[in-house]
């Protein structure tokens, strides 16, 4: 069975929550693949030492990297702590991720606890029935 393919992300204050969530959840998101931006990447394969794929650092165009991979269909949810206290430089890339996210219908959680209703979901256990039935009829390249 094809496995569920994650990214997380977290702006640079949102790290440490990151890692905690990621290490509290390490016995679901250890079935899952998982993709993160490098820095976030790097600090995961560290502190909770699951293997993580890794993209280009986000304000290098990791964020874009990530909008592609949901414009393509190449991503199944995302997890997104971005700081909403910090302006960073590069908002117009979280900007067209968040976008991007929406317009595909890509699961996506941007703070801790809609993250937990995320992973917990019963829905997991069903991914690729519920990606078949559901998913295709919000793909706005079908009419
Ligand atoms: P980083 O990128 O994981 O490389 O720090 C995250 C971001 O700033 O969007």
């Amino acid at each position: 069975m094809k496995k569920i393919r994650i990214v997380l992300v977290a702006h640079d204050a949102k790290k440490k929550s990151l890692a905690e969530w990621v290490k509290y959840n390490k016995g679901i998101l250890k079935d899952l693949e998982i993709w993160a931006t490098e820095s976030t990447g790097k600090i995961i394969m560290e502190e909770v030492n699951l293997p993580v794929k890794l993209l280009l650092s986000g304000p290098l165009g990791g964020d874009a990297q990530v909008g592609a991979m949901a414009a393509e269909g190449r991503v199944d949810m995302i997890i997104f702590f971005w700081d909403p206290l910090t302006p960073q430089p590069h908002d117009v890339d979280v900007k067209a991720l968040l976008r991007l996210a929406v317009l595909y219908d890509v699961p996506i959680a941007c703070n801790r606890s809609t993250a937990d209703f995320l992973i917990s979901s019963s829905l997991l256990r069903d991914w690729e029935r519920y990606i078949g039935e559901h998913k295709k009829s919000e793909d706005p390249k079908v009419t």
